[in-house]
């Protein structure tokens, strides 16, 4: 798919962006939501939940975090293990064969390269099997303080819709302008949640509540089409 089109100067977009993440951290004691990954400081305990989020409900990862995190506190706790017992605890999410496969991957890397530890470096998270610039900008931002581009469905859908008028295109994550779009905002963990926990409450993929959503007035989609 072609890179969307730049149209408008970067400055432009620079102010819509900012406005919306104002708005959006503002809202946040409004809709915050409460995950136990979200008290943890820990890149292993990060990276394990964002593996497990993917494309899963944070709702449906609750149920098996806590346990999972007891099983295998560290990298090299999970190194070793045998495939069916572990595709076993991860059932209950689906996709638990390619999951399994995944996490199994990264910690034999974890204990060969990093010695059993998650690197708090961009490029480091990044190299990591498995690890694409979502996980790894959402484990440097919240588990490291670092800050990086975040894009994921969620942050992707609002900048999107907000901004620029319409839907994320489905390949998000190669399109130049959303990408671009979510690095004109300085990340940290406060703005991660907020966005996400935003996401949730009003900018749903289908069936969003514009009508009762507090961006409705910077929000380009929201006033056009409902
Ligand atoms: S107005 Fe609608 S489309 Fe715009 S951010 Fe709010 S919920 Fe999403």
């Amino acid at each position: 798919m072609p890179e969307t089109i730049w149209p408008m100067a970067l400055g432009e977009y620079s102010k819509d962006v900012e406005n919306v993440a104002e708005v959006v951290l503002k809202t946040w004691p409004l809709v915050r939501r409460d995950f136990p990954w979200r008290h943890s400081g820990d890149p292993w305990r990060i990276l394990l939940a964002e593996i497990l989020l993917i494309q899963t409900k944070a709702e449906m990862v609750m149920k098996i975090y806590d346990r999972l995190v007891a099983l295998f506190p560290t990298p090299c706790a999970l190194t070793g293990v045998d495939t069916e017992q572990l595709e076993e605890h991860l059932k209950p999410l689906g996709l638990y064969r390619q999951r399994s496969q995944r996490l199994l991957r990264m910690a034999e890397y974890l204990r060969r390269v990093h010695d059993c530890k998650v690197p708090c470096d961009y490029e480091m998270l990044r190299r990591i099997p498995g690890v694409g610039d979502y996980v790894a900008a959402a484990v440097y931002i919240v588990a490291c303080g670092g800050s990086a581009p975040l894009l994921d469905a969620n942050i992707a859908r609002i900048l999107s819709r907000t901004v620029l008028g319409v839907d994320p295109p489905g390949r998000y994550m190669t399109d130049g302008t959303l990408g671009r779009l979510a690095g004109l905002l300085k990340w940290d963990r406060k703005l991660a949640y907020a966005f996400i926990d935003f996401a949730a409450a009003f900018c749903t993929s289908r069936r969003p509540r514009c009508n009762a959503c507090p961006l409705r007035s910077h929000c380009k989609y929201g006033s056009r089409y409902v």
